[in-house]
């Protein structure tokens, strides 16, 4: 129900979903948030938005929140609703007693890339300065780890290169694994409005998604790839480049390590690469993949975006590097138009990767083993920092259910509805001898947690959100917490109570902390970003106004560097008993696993997940549009309606993974990235079949 009136006030903040960070004048009549307006200042969007920024924010109002904390000494015991101080109490005193018990590395934490950026510093701090370990991990692991690997090695820094204004000077954008006008809505129809002006498409994704053809719109080349073949298509747009003696030679002299140049140009020349040895293995006729390289290398300012269908597979990493090197090779770095850009999931996701919310990384994406980058850290807390790096989730859930790890706190992220393996992920919270979820809603995760801590959704809060852009936005305060503390408050409590002795009085106290430890962020005030509307990192003596575009003169690490991306079969195969590969993403309306969109009252949230599954392979099955099917794999199994659709090529199965009684992930497999383990979401064999429903 969207409340109309007369705004008596109004406050400029973040939109708390997706990585575009959209800038909103929240509306209101007294305390009363009447609604949500587009800001035409906001540089990530001009005042424009999506539904879900505009309208989905009734969620923060709905009767479902929790706003008193709750405890129980064991999981199958019903909750008591407890004061804060009790709650605190009883949280601190369980850490601590498993510390004494079973070591001091037998908990960590998870943080969200949901929350702000001062959220997320302090609680890694928890871990680092309180918990005195490293097992601090993010939901990043789960999305965009890859990118953090990937951009890092090559370019020297885990970000994004350009702004969104960039694409307005593009040429020819390839997207690849992406789907913005569902997921990044607003930067999608930015994207859409260069196409229409003339800029060339190619669309590189196993599905037809809205970009290949719409009104006005049609890619010049769509690659409907076999899922888990990024890579081999890849490699195979690079050898036609190098081959055809297309790359950008002046650059790649002046801008990038020369001899790793070589050794990448004679591997991605060897025959084996070449489109047509690729072709059966891809699933992409030969000259499609011929015309996209030649399109792409003589086409003028390139400009690269990606997504989770680049990351989320056991060979996302490589696939980022693949990128880079294909921007290196035709010189698309280091001026407007041009570029490598994830389109980073969540609001936060930069962010939380940027304040060191890594198990192997302080804040400024610098290692935990350089005892110089310890030393910064350890003066500015006065504590000594644990050297060795600490678990990832992953490493968490497999050791809890081993029996080493044994206690979690875990801030605004829901790990059992959206991570892979399900079950695994269910064994892993059972395992733990204590469980804290803090969040706005008793989520799934809660089911095996011992101390629930009611959260504050972002109208609550104050901080920044760092977006896919790398810009820094303010996050302000509309109405006060209705669970009565801020979650950098919440920490703070928690920290203190185990020994801490954290004053914080204001983000902005934690933010000139921040500054003052991490050179990306030396001169990020909140006066600054008050001043510009918003800032983009870095930010520093050297680029006192922020850096729209990064490695224009030269890469972060000083050149760039090839790196060798061979192509590597994923372990998860087809065969009789699982035929069809399955892929996932999401749609317009709703976000993530729906915690948010799925609580605001207004009928078009209340769509279902759906399988999508080609005409050809429902006839077989002998399914007809909006049967029931049982979805299978090797994991578990799951029941919803399917849709036909030519969306997907035969063999092809897709659905979004927004509602709990679908529970997509109980199908997804245990396979993660070669370095991050980031989960393979986007590959699962699986076998459907007619289903009576659930
Ligand atoms: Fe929010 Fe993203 Fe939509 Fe903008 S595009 S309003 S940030 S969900």
């Amino acid at each position: 129900v969207i409340e109309k009136g007369t705004p008596a006030r109004s406050v400029v903040t973040t939109c708390a979903y997706c990585g575009v960070g959209c800038s909103f004048k929240a509306e209101l009549n007294g305390d009363e948030l009447i609604r949500m307006v587009p800001w035409k200042s906001g540089a990530a969007n001009r005042g424009h938005s999506c539904v879900k920024g505009r309208f989905a924010w009734g969620y923060a109002n709905h009767k479902e929140r929790i706003l008193n904390p709750m405890i129980r000494d064991r999981i199958d015991e019903p909750w008591r609703e407890v004061s804060w101080e009790d709650a605190i109490e009883f949280a601190a005193t369980r850490l601590r007693g498993l510390q004494e018990k079973y070591g001091q590395k037998s908990i960590g934490v998870i943080t969200s890339s949901r929350c702000t950026n001062e959220e997320t510093y302090l609680v890694q701090k928890l871990t680092r300065a309180v918990f005195g370990n490293n097992n601090t991990d993010t939901c990043a692991r789960v999305c965009h780890s890859p990118t953090g690997y990937g951009l890092g090695q090559t370019f020297g820094t885990s970000a994004g290169t350009q702004d969104f204004d960039s694409v307005e000077q593009s040429d020819i954008v390839i997207v690849i694994g992406a789907n913005p006008t569902d997921a990044h809505p607003v930067f999608g129809s930015r994207l859409k409005k260069r196409l229409r002006a003339g800029a060339k498409l190619i669309v590189i994704d196993p599905r037809r998604t809205d970009l290949v053809k719409s009104p006005h719109i049609e890619a010049a080349h769509h690659l409907a790839l076999r899922p888990g073949t990024n890579v081999a298509v890849v490699s195979a747009l690079a050898h036609v480049i190098v081959t055809e003696g297309l790359y950008d030679e002046a650059f790649i002299r002046t801008r990038c390590d020369w001899d790793e140049f070589q050794q990448y140009a004679e591997f991605v020349s060897d025959p084996r690469h070449a489109p047509e040895a690729v072709e059966e293995l891809t699933g992409v006729p030969a000259a499609e993949m011929r015309g996209a390289a030649r399109l792409f290398a003589n086409g003028g300012n390139g400009a690269i975006y990606y997504g989770l269908g680049v990351t989320e597979h056991s060979q996302g990493s490589t696939t980022v590097m693949g990128i880079a090197n294909l921007a290196m090779l035709t010189g698309n770095i280091g001026r407007p138009g041009v570029g490598v850009n994830p389109l980073r999931g969540q609001n936060n996701v930069q962010g939380s990767c940027d304040m060191g919310s890594f198990p192997h990384e302080l804040p400024g994406y610098r290692h935990v083993k350089l005892p110089e980058v310890r030393e910064i850290f350890e003066k500015a807390w006065g504590v000594e920092i644990d050297p060795e790096p600490g678990l990832r989730i992953p490493n968490m859930l497999d050791e809890a259910v081993e029996g080493g790890f044994k206690g979690l706190y875990c801030q605004g992220e829901d790990i059992l509805q959206s991570d892979p393996d399900t079950k695994h992920v269910a064994a892993g919270l059972a395992a733990m001898e204590c469980v804290i979820v803090h969040d706005l809603f008793l989520n799934e995760t809660a089911n095996y947690a011992h101390v629930f801590l009611p959260g504050s959704s972002f109208l609550e809060k104050d901080g920044t959100f760092t977006n896919a852009e790398r810009r820094i936005n303010m996050v302000r305060q509309v109405m006060k917490p209705k669970n009565g503390y801020q979650d950098w408050e919440v920490t703070q409590l928690l920290a203190n109570a185990m020994g801490g002795d954290w004053t914080y009085t204001h983000p902005r106290e934690i933010m000139a902390e921040i500054a003052a430890t991490t050179p990306s962020f030396a001169g990020v005030t909140y006066d600054l970003i008050d001043a510009r509307g918003s800032v983009q990192w870095p930010c520093n003596d050297d680029s006192p106004d922020g850096t729209p575009l990064m490695h224009v003169d030269g890469f972060m690490r000083g050149k760039g560097r090839f790196m060798i991306t061979d192509y590597i079969a994923t372990e998860e195969k087809t065969g009789p008993r699982f035929p069809l590969l399955l892929t996932t993403g999401r749609i317009l309306s709703q976000y993530n696993v729906g915690a948010q969109t799925r609580r605001t009252e207004n009928s078009i949230w209340h769509e279902e997940d759906l399988l999508e599954i080609h005409p050809h392979d429902a006839e077989v099955r002998g399914l007809n549009e909006g049967d029931w099917v049982r979805l299978a794999s090797r994991s578990g199994e799951t029941t919803l309606r399917a849709h036909l659709t030519d969306r997907v090529t035969p063999g092809v199965v897709y659905t979004t993974f927004h509602h709990p009684d679908t529970q997509a992930n109980v199908v997804t497999t245990e396979h993660s990235d070669w370095a991050t383990n980031c989960p393979e979401y986007k590959v699962t064999a699986v076998q459907v079949s007619a289903s009576n429903g659930p």
